[in-house]
């Protein structure tokens, strides 16, 4: 078995990150883009001592629940991994993810999460999307790389964006202006940001220089690409650096803050600040964490990772206080103003790191009832958990992850400090995308 051999493979299983997986003189071959049960030719591009890596070439035998993706840059762009199979068979995946994080990492032998709840749009569901701009043109990255595809369009991004790329993109060519070069570091645009909110819609620039010539001639492009635009940003992002957005922001127009509705709460979003992508699933997913939560109406309830305060006001009605710990100075800022916005009076918030703010919350006499975690990827750092389960009066933690590996690592050991899982349910809110979010609930043993 060699580089550049080609083989017939069976695709048995597939990776976490959406790849297929079949086998050959008993070493795994990982191969992007197929469905398990097919049969498929691949061209081996990566030898190493414990697996291989696969192109696919040629589908010998389909699945019948493989389809023709209609997105043009789909096979080269590294956003989406799974537009080449059907939606029903997307969330099967996604839910045997959940279900084999839970058991393999976890340790919970045969735990059955409940059915996934499926985003009720699989396109353009996106209200926030990045296109890279690079001196080959503007699109997104390839996986795993920075080598641009260059694309006017992506599936999963909001309606408007395509109108937004076509305008940025005559605005440069007809003013001029450069584009970001990572290899030399010269040009001046890296990035374009679009994010819609039910008060319009806001670009940011994210150029390398604080300089912007023709700053006005854009504006004048936008509005007439996007007839609810409500603000367009500058971010200055100097650094030679994957991170897409720099420290420093300028208005060019209009507002730099977003508001959007999420069912009875609305939300003020200033722009570094996260904010759910997919909003009409986010009302599902806060409703199945306020459903895991069942308050009675006398609980505190510890909101943390609370971003700008979403889930805890979401729940606010149901508490007796809130407490929302965030990281971020801005996004906490604009937690209290959502209070204020959303007549909460029963929440306060706490700016830092919660693994360390939770010693303080319990100092000053706090005795929450209720834990709603909501970490970013990485999952919990362990010494927040051993913080909470040493508090008497906490019964339950809901703890929302956007991905399954972390999440099972903690569950385990939440397990150990005397907290059982009850019951997950994963959500759809990244179609067509490997990524699934999954609600779990755990409840303290007693005793
Ligand atoms: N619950 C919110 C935000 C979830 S995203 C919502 O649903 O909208 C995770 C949030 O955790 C981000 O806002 C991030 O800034 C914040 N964060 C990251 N690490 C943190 C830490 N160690 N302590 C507190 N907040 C953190």
């Amino acid at each position: 078995m060699r580089k550049n051999d080609i083989f017939e493979i069976e695709i048995t299983g597939m990776t976490d990150d959406g790849r297929g997986v079949g086998r050959l003189n008993g070493m795994a071959v990982f191969v992007p883009y197929v469905v398990v049960g097919e049969t498929v030719r691949v061209l081996l591009i990566k030898i190493t001592k414990t697996y291989a890596v696969g192109k696919l070439i040629e589908v010998l035998r389909p699945s019948p629940h493989r389809v023709k993706s209609e997105c043009s840059a789909f096979y080269k762009c590294g956003g989406c991994a799974l537009m080449h199979m059907s939606y029903e068979k997307e969330l099967e995946f996604k839910r045997s993810k959940v279900k084999d994080c839970i058991e393999r990492i976890g340790g919970f032998k045969n735990f059955e999460p409940c059915d996934i709840v499926p985003s009720p749009k699989s396109s353009r569901y996106r209200n926030k999307s990045q296109f890279p701009v690079t001196p080959e043109g503007i699109g997104m990255f390839a996986a795993h790389s920075h080598r641009l595809v260059e694309s006017d369009d992506c599936l999963i991004a909001g309606e408007n964006c395509r109108a937004v790329i076509k305008a940025v993109k005559y605005w440069m060519k007809s003013r001029g202006i450069s584009a970001y070069d990572e290899r030399s570091g010269e040009g001046l645009v890296r990035h374009v940001c679009v994010r819609q909110a039910d008060s319009g819609t806001l670009v940011t620039i994210v150029t390398s220089k604080t300089a912007l010539p023709e700053a006005d001639a854009l504006v004048d492009e936008l509005k007439n690409a996007c007839p609810d635009l409500s603000g367009v940003v500058q971010n200055i992002n100097p650094k030679n650096t994957n991170v897409i957005l720099g420290s420093e922001n300028r208005i060019i127009y209009g507002s730099p803050y977003l508001i959007d509705n999420i069912g009875h709460v609305k939300f003020r979003i200033s722009p570094m600040s996260f904010y759910q992508v997919n909003r009409a699933q986010t009302e599902r997913l806060y409703s199945i964490a306020e459903e895991f939560a069942e308050l009675k109406g006398h609980e505190t309830l510890l909101d943390m990772y609370c971003g700008i305060g979403t889930i805890g006001q979401f729940m606010a009605r149901g508490a007796k206080k809130i407490i929302g710990v965030e990281y971020t100075p801005q996004a906490a800022s604009d937690a209290r103003e959502n209070a204020e916005l959303n007549h909460v009076k029963n929440a306060e918030y706490y700016c830092g790191k919660a693994e360390y703010v939770i010693s303080d919350i319990i100092k000053k006499g706090e005795r929450p009832d209720i834990a709603v975690l909501d970490p970013p990827r990485k999952g919990c750092d362990i010494k927040l958990l051993n913080a909470l389960s040493e508090i008497p009066t906490l019964k339950k933690i809901v703890y929302i992850s956007c991905k399954p590996s972390t999440l099972a690592r903690d569950m385990k050991i939440l397990n150990d400090l005397g907290f059982k899982p009850k019951k997950a349910t994963p959500v759809d809110m990244f179609p067509r995308t490997p990524h699934v979010e999954t609600v779990v609930l755990m409840s303290r043993v007693k005793g």
